[in-house]
């Protein structure tokens, strides 16, 4: 069973009938263990694709089954707990906490999610940071770090709680040609050593590059996939 599945999905914002569609019959399966970029204009739809995919956003007419649930079924907070096991989220703009240091932007999300007590998730907090080269700067607030280093604190707290599922959003949007290709090298070992799955949006051409499957989306469609 893949991943993901995506079955005639439409997408249109609000209720009025004149309002464009974003996205129009989209069928999509991703299988497990993928490492997928998702491509296309700014204004194509690929985060309002993201955030269906991920049960943040629903879609206007379609199925999506994500790990072999059918999200059209649950409610709020039976989606809220599918998405805080088993997915983990990375973002353009990092989104850390500029008040906590870089253990604490791991560390409380993952006692807060509640599957942790406070020694798992200090041993999960401090395995993560090391595994993504900051053990040395896990005192530091995301003011006192780089982009690049911010990105590997957004990365070890997206991978804290071993998700099946990463989903990332233009991860490598914010930073230097070099310092995303750094990043990009981490989420494919990681995509590699642990058989996490990656959706991943992006323009970056090292990224399309280097993605075991590369998808576009134009006027609303799946204009291309390498996989097909
Ligand atoms: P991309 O990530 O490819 O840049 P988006 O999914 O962010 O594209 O946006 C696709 C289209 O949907 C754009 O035209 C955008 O203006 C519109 N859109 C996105 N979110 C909303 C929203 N919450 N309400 C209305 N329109 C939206
Ligand atoms: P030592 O190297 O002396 O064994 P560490 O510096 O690795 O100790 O950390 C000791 C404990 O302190 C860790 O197990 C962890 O629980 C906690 N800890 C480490 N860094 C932080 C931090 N930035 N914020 C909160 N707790 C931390």
């Amino acid at each position: 069973l893949p991943a993901i599945y995506l079955n005639g999905i439409y997408k249109r914002y609000g209720n009025n009938e004149n309002n464009v569609e974003v996205l129009s019959n989209i069928n999509l399966e991703i299988a497990n263990g993928e490492f997928l970029a998702l491509c296309g204009p700014s204004g194509s739809g690929k985060s309002t694709l993201l955030n269906i995919l991920s049960g943040i956003d629903k879609p206007s007419l379609g199925y999506v089954v994500l790990l072999n649930k059918l999200l059209n079924d649950l409610a709020e907070k039976d989606l809220a707990s599918l998405r805080s096991k088993h997915l983990g989220f990375i973002f353009q703009f990092f989104n850390l906490m500029p008040v906590l240091n870089a253990f604490d932007n791991v560390f409380y999300p993952l006692v807060l999610n509640g599957h942790f007590d406070t020694k798992a998730a200090t041993e999960r907090s401090l395995h993560c940071l090391d595994s993504v080269g900051l053990a040395d700067l896990r005192d530091r607030k995301p003011g006192q770090l780089s982009g690049g280093q911010q990105q590997r604190v957004a990365i070890a707290r997206a991978l804290a709680h071993e998700p099946q599922i990463v989903v990332a959003d233009e991860p490598t949007g914010n930073l230097d040609l070099a310092t995303g290709d750094a990043i990009l090298d981490l989420l494919l070992n990681i995509n590699q050593q642990t058989g996490t799955t990656f959706v991943i949006s992006t323009h970056s051409t090292q990224l399309k590059a280097r993605a075991g499957r590369v998808v576009e989306i134009r006027d609303g469609g799946l204009a291309y996939d390498s996989a097909k």
